[in-house]
């Protein structure tokens, strides 16, 4: 064969394409190659016979397809892999391709090696073939051949490529952290490994790698990240999965400005390098801000309709439903055409969320209100409603009275519910949300929880109020927040005993339960701890987003169903009562029964 020289590859990343098998990738040919002898290796896409002189073969990798012209027969079939050899030329006149990147050339007087034969496929190799998810997963190696998923898969690696550039840039090593760990309190399920020197014992895996990378600031590294897996036991959804992959970070002798800065520049930088656009400068909402304007902490920017208080405008009012401590709308613009069904959904679904009603105004001309609540109101209420929320004549105005939390969260959802749209779709809308409550809630023994994690450090100003008033405790915890999905959270860390033992007591963790607990972490710290922050970013939601994908199982190579089977393997599949008995384990049903009845690890179902 003729020495041709080889190209560079972009694709990869700069390394060249060609080895000892192949001179080209098929995806990059075109006419300035024309004339130039290549030999291919791929898969066969398609091919057509004419007759016993002439076939036609659309050979695939992963950079794209080329038409190959072969002067006789083919013996290979669709997903055969072979290796063709020919010389690239001008498609004849006419017949040039414009939906093919390669469209304007073929490759001719191709001489076809099979490398190895191929079962028909269990489906077309097409993006444009819609494709059962679980037939896809059984056959994940198939679909991992189409190019959307290739091109995520690529897409993935450069996020994750811009991410470390930037860590390694600010100064951060990155240090691997155990796999088979002591629980981390993230607040979701673990995963448990079962220890088969130490019976009755186990591992856990880690939720993240909170406690060793604060370790590692006592240890000195200073600025430590890693890209790290994740697990947890939590239920499957669009943007969840039990294993998960973070941009994990923590940094010594640091604020949360400084935290917030490193994180925005790896974020922006991968921004850039996924899309071609570098987002601006990432704006902040307080926590308190974000409930009371958007319902949420999770706000998507991407659309107004924000929150309007009506508080002032029904105090004192004689409406029952509107006699609450906090009076919210919401204003849908046009929706005064909402049918009394669609309203009545909308009140439905606000009951769901926890409201105890919602009230609904349909603005008409001449500013009338139509709604069944217009009657009882005022004069005053009446403008003060058009007024504070600024509808005019076709709006719709959604209104709940609550607790101002529950007020908020209802509208918020109904917000993003009726205006809207799929997470993935532009613009890009990035938000920090800062000054997060250290606690959230009550447990079932009305001590109060943590929101974020029991290490995050409470803002200096609140500190007081930890014994006398521990809900109103803000915290120095940051989330960032894009197009609606939380990306990624972190916080200011307890370094000092003093402290951390107080936010213990809040949380009614006593001292012998933390001491055995996370008495590896306490007594570190007493070795001498610097200040230190940190945070970690979803990477998987990220790709997830710029792939323009609604589920961060189109971003994983080997992602698991919903019910939290791999159907290619057949995980969780039983284990064998040798395997058991070594673990010191014993089944408590049948062994090969699930939950319900059903065989784990036929990978039935989802
Ligand atoms: N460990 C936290 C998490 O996984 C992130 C952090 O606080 O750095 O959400």
């Amino acid at each position: 064969m003729k020495a041709v020289p080889p190209p560079t590859d972009a694709t990869a990343g700069g390394t060249r394409s060609a080895t000892s098998m192949r001179t080209h990738l098929c995806g990059e040919l075109g006419e300035a190659d024309i004339g130039r002898e290549v030999r291919l290796c791929g898969w066969v896409a398609r091919r057509r016979e004419h007759g016993e002189h002439l076939a036609f073969v659309d050979l695939r990798d992963h950079s794209g397809i080329v038409q190959c012209v072969v002067p006789g027969t083919v013996e290979a079939r669709s997903e055969y892999v072979v290796a063709v050899t020919g010389v690239v030329r001008a498609r004849p006149e006419g017949t040039a391709n414009p939906d093919l990147a390669t469209g304007a050339v073929e490759v001719g007087e191709c001489a076809v090696e099979v490398l190895a034969a191929a079962d028909p496929p269990p489906f077309a190799v097409d993006d444009r073939v819609e494709v059962d998810e679980a037939v896809r997963l059984r056959h994940r190696y198939v679909d991992l051949r189409r190019p959307r998923l290739q091109a995520n898969l690529r897409l993935r690696a450069t996020v994750v490529r811009a991410l470390r550039h930037a860590m390694d840039r600010q100064g951060f090593c990155e240090v691997e952290t155990p796999l088979l760990w002591a629980p981390t309190p993230e607040g979701a399920r673990e995963f448990v490994v079962p220890s088969r020197l130490h019976h009755g014992s186990g591992y856990v895996l880690p939720q993240s790698p909170q406690l060793a990378k604060q370790l590692l600031m006592v240890a000195g590294l200073d600025r430590y990240y890693q890209v790290a897996r994740c697990l947890r036991d939590e239920d499957l959804r669009a943007d969840r999965q039990f294993e998960f992959t973070q941009l994990d970070v923590e940094a010594s002798f640091v604020d949360q400005e400084d935290v917030l800065g490193f994180v925005s520049e790896a974020v922006l930088d991968a921004a850039e390098a996924a899309t071609g656009e570098r987002p601006a400068a990432i704006p902040r909402l307080t926590w308190a801000d974000a409930i009371d304007r958007y319902g949420t902490d999770k706000p998507d920017l991407r659309f107004g309709m924000e929150l309007v208080d009506l508080s002032a405008t029904f105090a004192g009012t004689g409406v029952k439903a509107f006699a609450a401590p906090a009076v919210k709308a919401l204003v849908v613009q046009g929706g005064a055409t909402s049918t009394r069904s669609r309203l009545d959904a909308l009140t439905d679904r606000a009951r769901q969320l926890g409201a105890k009603g919602l009230a609904w105004f349909r603005v008409g001309e001449d500013a009338t209100l139509d709604s069944p609540l217009d009657r009882f109101l005022g004069d005053d209420e009446r403008a003060g409603l058009l007024t504070a929320t600024g509808a005019v004549p076709g709006d719709l105005v959604l209104v709940v009275a609550d607790e101002h939390r529950l007020a908020c969260t209802v509208l918020g959802q109904l917000r993003v519910e009726v205006g809207g749209r799929p997470v993935h779709e532009g613009p890009y809308r990035y938000v920090w949300v800062v000054d997060f409550p250290l606690f959230d809630g009550l447990d079932d023994a009305g001590n109060p929880m943590a929101a974020h994690h029991p290490f995050t450090m409470p803002h200096p100003d609140d500190l007081d109020l930890l014994e006398r008033d521990p809900l109103a405790v803000r915290s120095q915890a940051y989330d960032l927040v894009l197009n609606g999905w939380e990306l990624g959270s972190g916080s200011v860390r307890i370094h000092r005993g003093d402290v951390q033992e107080r936010v213990f007591a809040a949380l009614g963790i006593a001292e012998e339960e933390a001491a055995a607990r996370f008495g590896f972490l306490l007594g570190a710290f007493r070795t001498g701890a610097p200040p230190h922050a940190g945070f970690a970013v979803g990477i998987d939601r990220l790709v997830a987003i710029f792939a323009g994908e609604e589920s961060i199982r189109e971003v994983i190579a080997f992602p698991k169903t919903q019910s939290g089977a791999d159907l290619m393997t057949g995980a969780p599949s039983p284990l064998a009562p040798s395997v058991l008995a070594e673990l010191g384990l014993v089944p408590k049903r049948p062994r090969g029964a699930g939950p319900d009845g059903a065989s784990p690890g036929t990978g039935a179902g989802r």
